[in-house]
């Protein structure tokens, strides 16, 4: 009898979360939530697609790109779309947590091309209907340049929010909409955190005395990180030695677009391809590209747009995405593919298109 009890007020206990005063008071000062901080399935299209497919569940994170935070603390910004317009409440928070200096030289992707930026889709669907979500993707830009450390802390705390919410498996992205580096900053947990996330978020982290990046904080759980990246290869086999999935992305306004894409593909990666996608249903069986040097490759195409979950892709295709025509954006920017048969210029070389 005692026993039963005994069994029935553990089982009672209601887990409570102890949040960090660090990230409390980070998340307090940018008025960030664990459960905000990343987007899940619910509010995104893109990642809801992976449900449809059978595919795990995926959180994004999404930051502003490039230079756009200096973009939107500006007053004398005069952009014309609601979603690169200045934002009065980010620059009081740039002001009050002295960041302009950092702001000045701060960049949100060292590997962005002409194109890429004007048509990031960090400009399509309701950023262009509500200043909030801009203002929300600014908010966390600020916080992850002024505490680095803190912020990363702050993610693992989303991260484990998300992962009770869908009960595991989880996939995670933190390059939504820029390209930082979030992924090699190594922060430390104490014992007590780990314990107590462990239990309310039903985690299996264990403990080390040296600080780790996050992908080696959740090793021991059913977390998949995978990420699209425009960055040189050196860039991404740290990703991948950081057992992150990555997705290499063709830029072809840049000046080695081929060079790069193909370096990339006989590295073993898969190619993420903008095209201009413009009858339904039909995508290139295969693409070729050439470069100056006379490299040439020539791989097996697929819809990118089914779901997002690239893992579930394999390694040296072509991931076709349809180019989305962005709220001040260029469509037919040389960013961009075009959905048409016969070789096409880009940066350093040639691709075509095999339907
Ligand atoms: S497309 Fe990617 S690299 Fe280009 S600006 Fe947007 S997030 Fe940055």
């Amino acid at each position: 009898m005692r026993l039963f009890f005994y069994t029935m007020n553990l089982n009672s206990i209601k887990r409570r979360l102890n949040t960090p005063n660090d990230i409390k008071q980070l998340f307090a000062d940018y008025s960030l939530t664990i459960g905000g901080l990343m987007t899940g399935a619910a509010s995104n299209a893109k990642i809801a697609k992976n449900l449809n497919a059978a595919m795990p569940p995926a959180v994004i994170l999404h930051h502003l790109p490039d230079k756009q935070i200096s973009a939107v603390i500006n007053s004398d910004n005069a952009a014309d779309t609601i979603n690169r317009q200045y934002i009065a409440e980010l620059s009081d928070l740039s002001k009050k947590f002295n960041l302009t200096d950092k702001l000045k030289t701060y960049s949100g992707c060292l590997w962005s091309s002409a194109g890429c930026r004007r048509s990031c889709l960090v400009f399509s669907g309701r950023s262009n209907i509500f200043k909030a979500v801009q203002y929300a993707r600014g908010r966390r830009t600020l916080a992850a340049i002024d505490r680095p450390a803190e912020y990363v802390r702050g993610l693992i705390y989303s991260i484990g929010h998300h992962y009770k919410k869908t009960a595991g498996p989880l996939s995670v992205r933190l390059k939504g909409t820029d390209e930082n580096s979030i992924h090699f900053k190594k922060v430390n947990l104490s014992i007590s955190e780990i314990n107590n996330i462990n239990s309310y978020y039903g985690l299996n982290i264990n403990y080390s005395d040296k600080p780790r990046v996050i992908s080696e904080i959740f090793k021991n759980d059913n977390i998949i990180f995978y990420e699209y990246s425009k960055a040189p290869l050196s860039y991404l086999k740290r990703l991948t030695a950081l057992n992150i999935d990555v997705t290499a992305s063709l830029v072809a306004d840049r000046i080695t677009g081929a060079a790069d894409a193909i370096t990339a593909i006989n590295a073993g990666y898969r190619l993420a391809v903008p095209v201009t996608l413009n009858k339904a249903g039909r995508i290139p069986r295969r693409v070729i590209i050439s470069d100056d040097t006379g490299r040439r490759v020539d791989i097996p195409a697929l819809s990118g747009d089914n779901y997002d979950y690239r893992p579930a892709d394999p390694q040296k295709c072509a991931v076709i995405l349809k180019a989305k025509q962005s709220a001040g954006g260029d469509i037919l920017s040389a960013f961009f593919i075009a959905d048409k048969l016969g070789p096409q210029t880009i940066g350093g070389g040639h691709i075509e298109l095999i339907y």
